[in-house]
């Protein structure tokens, strides 16, 4: 069997086959296909002028999610920079290619092999140079497109997800979509994956601003809008307030980026087996207190097995307990201790000062600072290298709050039951956020019973909350 190939094809005005349309772009890569042997199953196509809009690529997209689904063995398209716009596009695309190794070919640039690390690294550095070069180009838009982030305008496109556009540039929120986002990324900072929200989000039929089932790319795309926090940016860098309302808070939006762009993301969100307690209960017997391990033992049914938890020490006087009777017990205490009023201002446990709130006061005023020497200098009354040396002081403080912003955000799990139904939020945990909720609320110590695999019994298991044991 041939493999399985799909072409891609863009039109836009950047630099290398400027003006090239889709009809030729599409012969090119099918005589391209021809020569490697390899069957077209299917063609995607954007119409994008220029690398910066920033718009949602539907065809690209679509490519993306159809290597994910194992769709592709190879991918054909016209130029390298047909395919990927930004260094961030072309990490999400190395990382569709790499659980089956597909190959991408081009028609006028040769093979890109990016299962190999140097193949990798030649993508990256030709997507720089590419990049600097269509930046250059692009140099009279962009100052155009400062002007307008800085006044905080929609720069057009699709009317974006949460907000309504009105005819004059502003915009006010649309309650439902802005109710999504908002949910959304309180999941996220919670553990919950991207795909159980793109599933949960499908089903109940919300679809995207322009009509669309949600995927991977498109849903990760809106929660990391800088807008979503009333902030206006630029390549990068936030360069003003948005005068758009806000979705969520600006340290619920950094903690958002901070968890999508966590690399130990994708080991905690695969399949390998945790078990709930495993290293967290203890080994109640006299002197032991080792952290118990789970284990498969034989039931007295042949060919039958069990997860038990058990310390690591043999002996007599050493623990083993049934694991799906002591977790059901374990999470029974937990949601009763979580769903008391009482315990949720506790559980929370912010102190001022790095309240998400006074962070995000003292970014604005960081931010305010950085304009005035800007101010300053354009008038003259500083010199630039006074003011690349108070960019630099307040730069640095900023960083220090952004970064203690997404730290708020990430530890907020807890709280984030306040008020909430705590079943649903804990079966919407992954098992390590789970893990963590445990951890932080209490102490399991399994005390030793007399009796060998007899009726699990909850007296012999100490539960206590962490710090008054
Ligand atoms: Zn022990």
């Amino acid at each position: 069997m041939s493999q399985r190939a799909a072409i891609y094809c863009r039109i836009s005005e950047d630099r290398t086959g400027a003006g090239l349309g889709v009809e030729r772009q599409r012969e090119d890569c099918e005589r391209l296909a021809e020569r490697l042997g390899v069957a077209v199953v299917a063609t995607y196509t954007d119409n994008d002028v220029s690398a910066y809009s920033g718009r949602t690529r539907a065809g690209y997209v679509a490519l993306l999610d159809a290597m994910r689904a194992g769709d592709v063995d190879v991918v054909l398209s016209w130029h390298e920079d047909r395919l990927h716009r930004s260094p961030r596009e072309l990490e999400d695309y190395i990382d569709a290619c790499e659980p089956r190794a597909v190959v991408t070919h081009f028609a006028q640039a040769g093979q890109l092999d990016l299962s190999s690390a140097s193949g990798r690294m030649t993508a990256r550095i030709r997507g720089a140079v590419s990049r600097q070069e269509s930046e250059h180009k692009s140099e009279r838009i962009r100052r155009a497109q400062l002007q307008a982030a800085q006044a905080g305008k929609w720069l057009g496109g699709a009317p974006p997800f949460g907000w309504r556009v009105q005819a004059d540039g502003s915009a006010t929120l649309n309650r439902a979509e802005a109710r999504e986002v908002r949910k959304a990324s309180e999941a996220i900072l919670a553990g919950a994956s991207l795909g159980s929200i793109v599933a949960d989000l499908n089903r109940r039929g919300v679809t995207t601003s322009t009509g669309r089932p949600w995927n991977y790319t498109s849903l990760r795309q809106v929660l990391e809008r800088p807008r979503n926090a009333g902030l206006s940016m630029l390549r990068g860098e936030v360069v003003g307030k948005s005068t758009w309302p806000a979705i969520v808070s600006e340290s619920t939006w950094r903690g958002v980026c901070a968890v999508l762009r966590d690399p130990s993301r994708k080991r905690s969100t695969s399949n390998r087996v945790r078990h709930l307690l495993a290293g967290i209960a203890t080994c109640g017997a006299e002197g032991c207190g080792l952290p118990l391990k789970s284990a498969s033992v034989t039931t007295s049914r042949p060919g039958t097995y069990r997860t038990v938890y058990r310390c690591p020490a043999t002996g007599p006087g050493h623990v083993a307990r049934d694991a799906d009777a002591l977790e059901a017990h374990v999470v029974g205490v937990l949601l009763g201790v979580l769903s008391k009023p009482e315990n949720a201002p506790a559980l929370a446990g912010e102190d001022a000062a790095t309240s998400p709130e006074a962070l995000r006061l003292e970014a604005v005023a960081l931010r305010a600072q950085m304009g005035e020497a800007a101010d300053m200098y354009a008038e003259t009354k500083i010199t630039g290298a006074q003011l690349a040396k108070i960019n630099a002081r307040l730069q640095e403080r900023l960083d220090d709050a952004e970064a203690a912003m997404a730290r708020t955000a990430r530890g907020s799990a807890l709280a984030w039951f306040a008020g909430r139904d705590p079943v649903k939020v804990w079966k919407s945990l992954s098992i390590d956020r789970k893990r963590d909720v445990v951890r932080e609320v209490m102490t399991v110590r399994v005390l030793p019973s007399g009796r060998r695999g007899k009726v699990y019994d909850p007296d012999l298991v100490r539960i206590e909350p962490r710090g008054q044991q």
